[in-house]
């Protein structure tokens, strides 16, 4: 079967089985290209607690279907590629925050998304990057845990005065490969051009750029402003969504490192096989799947 050929059997597969395929903007452009929709988690978990198919094919990482899932639990979830997971959520264990939770049982826990549904069942509730600074905002408590990645912590830490924020030790080891040195020769190259990070990488790059937003936050920045070129500090994957709604801006990746392997994975062989056969669906024991719904819930309750 040649690559046009399976783009029309995953068309026809979807109509079929009354499926949707969401895609994250780290994904490989083929892959993004056959989605129904493309989105950063935040876009992706509202879609699939609204959406009215009875499929989700989750092209993504494991915790994202594992959110679908959590939300929309009378739907079937597949993720095409099981393995295809996130190293920063496995710096955090169901185990390892009912333990914190019982040592400091009143100290609330703001949880990203990018964790396991058992961590998000021990949490009160859930941020991404995009709503992350209202969801602290919104908790009544002098001191809260912010759980896993500390650089998105610290990033909100510094735009609270009002609560002092606990952090975890997990971090996305995508994002935290920047160098400074690598901010220093984009200003030297192209003096003037604005350089956009994500709040995942390490706080040393977050001070050194111009605007710091979720993957939806740049892209937005991006297609709005009167600037013609852009640095680029976030999964090189958000390039081929940006090129779509933004066509005459000249962006440059800040770093070649900014590729994670794990959201690369999914090809579009993987998709069809996934449609197809009905593969690696994602199943959450519905104790855990009821206290995570809580949480997220209460999440998405919230304004970006
Ligand atoms: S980019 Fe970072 S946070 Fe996102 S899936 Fe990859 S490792 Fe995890």
């Amino acid at each position: 079967m040649n690559r046009n050929e399976m783009v029309e059997e995953i068309i026809r597969l979807k109509e079929k089985k009354n499926a949707i395929i969401l895609a994250h903007n780290y994904q490989i452009p083929e892959v993004q290209d056959i989605a129904d929709f493309v989105g950063d988690s935040l876009k992706l978990s509202q879609i699939a607690s609204e959406t009215d198919k009875d499929l989700i094919v989750f092209c993504g990482v494991k915790f994202m279907a594992e959110s679908a899932k959590i939300l929309s639990p009378e739907k079937k979830v597949l993720l095409p590629v099981i393995d295809a997971g996130c190293p920063m959520s496995d710096m955090i264990t169901g185990e390892d925050l009912k333990k914190y939770k019982e040592e400091n049982p009143n100290v609330p826990i703001v949880t990203y998304v990018n964790s396991s549904a058992e961590v998000k069942a021990y949490s009160d509730i859930c941020c991404t990057s995009s709503n992350a600074l209202n969801v602290v905002k919104s908790l009544d408590a002098k001191e809260i845990l912010f759980a896993p990645d500390k650089n998105l912590g610290s990033y909100i830490a510094g735009k609270i005065t009002d609560k002092k924020i606990r952090l975890w030790h997990g971090f996305c080891i995508t994002h935290e490969r920047v160098e400074t040195s690598e901010i220093d020769s984009a200003r030297e190259r192209r003096p003037g051009v604005k350089i956009l990070v994500h709040p995942e990488c390490n706080p040393k790059i977050v001070e050194k750029a111009d605007f710091v937003g979720s993957t939806s936050q740049i892209i937005d920045y991006v297609k709005t402003s009167s600037d013609s070129e852009f640095y680029i500090g976030t999964e090189m994957g958000i390039l081929h969504s940006m090129r779509k709604v933004a066509p005459n801006k000249e962006l440059h990746l800040l770093s070649k490192s900014l590729v994670c392997y794990n959201m690369k994975k999914t090809s579009l062989e993987d998709v069809y096989n996934a449609l197809k056969n009905d593969v690696n669906e994602i199943n959450i024991d519905e104790d855990i799947r009821v206290k995570a719904y809580n949480a997220l819930k209460r999440m998405l309750s919230i304004n970006a």
